[in-house]
């Protein structure tokens, strides 16, 4: 049985950390959907077309990689969508907390629901899509830290404002 997972997130933008937490997946699952959570009340930087173009242009033509976006619980979207494996990723403590909260709150409104956690290496630990945000919008050099074509994506955005 091919084995499958959701990897939800905002990706505003598609992050370097990003990028290696659905490496690591595709070693741990056959099948990954990549989904852009579309939140209403947050104001985004790219909009969902944006971050989905973003992720698959970074991972190329991969079948195993499915880039998808969903609005509303996670675990309707895991309903309707027969997966009920979530990957998340963990960096620092501060993580921790909020991710322990989530996946049990998860569990209780949908009992077959599995978080799966996969930790970041040294490389990545620091690297936040908020903090990319925040550092290239003050002319900051993001490029360790983002794919190619993302760092171009945030050049073309901020250059506009
Ligand atoms: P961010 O926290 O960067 O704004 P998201 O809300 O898009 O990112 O996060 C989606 C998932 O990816 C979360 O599980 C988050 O912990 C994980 N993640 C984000 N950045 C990293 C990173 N640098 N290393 C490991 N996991 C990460």
């Amino acid at each position: 049985m091919a084995r499958a997972a959701i990897y939800p997130g905002s990706f505003d933008p598609l992050t370097n950390g990003h990028m290696a937490i659905i490496q690591r997946g595709l070693k741990l699952f056959d099948r990954l959907v990549v989904a852009v959570a579309n939140n209403p009340a947050k104001t985004p930087l790219f909009d969902v077309p944006e971050r989905q173009a973003f992720i698959r242009d970074a991972i190329g033509n991969d079948p195993r990689v499915e880039v998808a976006t969903f609005g509303g619980l996670l675990v309707d979207y895991a309903r309707a969508r027969g997966i009920h494996t979530v990957l998340r990723g963990l960096r620092a403590v501060s993580d921790f907390e909020y991710e322990f909260q989530l996946a049990n709150m998860n569990k209780k409104l949908l009992p077959e629901f599995e978080s799966v956690f996969v930790m970041t290496g040294e490389d990545y630990f620091f690297v936040s899509a908020r903090l990319v945000r925040e550092v290239a919008t003050f002319g900051g050099d993001v490029s360790a830290f983002v794919p190619a074509n993302v760092l171009e994506g945030l050049r073309r955005k901020l250059a506009k404002r």
